[in-house]
């Protein structure tokens, strides 16, 4: 069969998709590129869609999607997968094309349930399951699952609802298919999950003992951590990411709301004080760290002078860059029936607010790297757009990102795909997306 897939959201879902086509593709299948479909250069025989849930419109992208693969060959398998099936699944199911919805509990299944003609009573798996995943289709960085699931229920969030409670394998089995990545000869790998600070909680392991672990494993040379809770980011965790092999100065740490009363009422598990402390820790060991923070527009109780608080209170820190995200409403999560909603239009006003300030930060950031030396993995792709001011259009670029989340330029040179240079950040190798 031709496969074409397409992944909404997060990079665990990345991982999940690529895994599967990878196992599929295994099995004598084809993987054909998505986008190629899109613009009727190719045609699949089955769709692989894997959703999102965290906003309304996540959603709407994966209506979106499924309707595009329908017109785009009538004939063919459709099968929607991941969060927004697992919550979602009566709604997905009566969408014209639609062969069969997955939720997470089964998707690892897929490959399976094509053999047994897409009949999904055929297995049952609860969503207890862990299955270790991780990309393939990037020889230079591979995104690695190692947790999933989430046992905190923000009032927001419908994650718990989508992909169960928190679960991991156990230290040994993640660096048994850590080894398969290194043997792959992918050189950095990014460690991704739900709530990735809980790994091993259920088996009398920590989080800190995988990262001591993998930092010992031959053959990896680099390593993020994709994003972990800011009360479970450890001064022990930050002291060893600063004196570690192959751990990045390179954090993603969630602050959701910059005020308190809105923390209170999100059910986060730490306030201002503490999301402070860890940023200014970070940068006493690591000060050229990028930190990136994810941040929601317009919940509940954000009024105007809440959301000064907001603004004033990330203005205050070493954040580089935001992820902002606008509050909607999540069936059957408990912010339903909070109260002090805030109107659309003023969530709306708020993003923008947010990814103006996003965007002078970066910049800050940036510039304040300029003229330092720093090493960088360059990919394997060479571009023939010219992203750099000072390089001839006519040159093919090659690009890579520093240990701390600066992306740079240079002319394409085989020999450097998939290897570390120390490179002086100059404004002319800067890569500004
Ligand atoms: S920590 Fe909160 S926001 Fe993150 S997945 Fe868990 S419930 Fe959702």
């Amino acid at each position: 069969m031709k496969i074409a897939a397409h992944t909404l959201g997060c990079k665990l879902n990345y991982a999940e998709t690529s895994d599967l086509l990878r196992r599929l593709a295994d099995e004598g299948n084809t993987i054909v590129d998505w986008a190629e479909c899109s613009r009727g250069a190719e045609k699949a025989d089955l769709y692989l869609i894997n959703t999102c849930t965290v906003t309304a419109v996540a959603e709407k992208k994966c209506r979106n999607a499924i309707r595009q693969a329908h017109h785009q060959n009538p004939d063919a398998q459709i099968v929607v997968m991941g969060c927004f099936a697992q919550v979602a699944a009566k709604e997905i199911e009566n969408i014209p094309g639609v062969t069969l919805v997955l939720g997470n509990d089964k998707k690892a299944l897929l490959p399976d349930l094509i053999r047994n003609n897409f009949n999904p009573n055929t297995f049952r798996f609860p969503l207890s399951t862990f299955h270790l995943q991780y990309s393939g289709e990037d020889r230079t960085r591979t995104f690695f699952k190692i947790q999933d699931g989430c046992d905190y229920f923000c009032t927001y969030c419908a994650i718990p609802y989508a992909r169960g409670r928190s679960r991991s394998a156990t230290v040994e089995e993640t660096l048994c298919a850590a080894r398969r990545i290194a043997a792959s000869g992918a050189k950095e790998v990014i460690l991704t999950g739900v709530n990735t600070g809980t790994f091993g909680q259920h088996q009398g392991e920590s989080f800190l003992d995988l990262l001591e672990n993998l930092d010992n494993l031959e053959g990896i040379l680099r390593y993020r951590i994709s994003s972990i809770e800011p009360n479970l980011l450890t001064d022990e965790i930050i002291d060893f990411v600063a004196h570690s092999r192959a751990f990045l100065p390179h954090f993603h740490i969630p602050l959701q709301a910059g005020s308190d009363h809105v923390l209170q009422l999100m059910h986060r598990r730490y306030d201002t004080a503490l999301y402070a402390a860890k940023l200014q820790k970070i940068k006493s060991v690591m000060p050229d760290a990028c930190i990136a923070a994810d941040v929601m527009a317009g919940f509940n109780g954000e009024t105007e002078e809440e959301f000064r608080k907001v603004l004033s209170f990330i203005s205050s820190l070493p954040i580089s860059y935001l992820h902002v995200f606008t509050y909607s409403d999540r069936p059957g999560t408990a912010a339903l029936k909070l109260g002090e909603k805030i109107p659309v239009a003023v969530r709306r006003e708020h993003t923008a607010r947010l990814l103006e300030l996003s965007e002078q930060k970066h910049k800050a950031f940036i510039d304040s790297q300029i003229g330092k030396t720093k090493p960088v993995l360059w990919e394997s792709t060479p571009h023939s757009e010219t992203q750099s001011l000072s390089l001839s259009a006519t040159q093919p670029l090659m690009f890579g990102w520093t240990d701390n989340y600066i992306r740079l330029s240079r002319p394409y040179s085989p020999t450097l795909v998939n290897t570390v240079e120390e490179v002086e950040i100059r404004p002319e190798n800067i890569v500004r997306e």
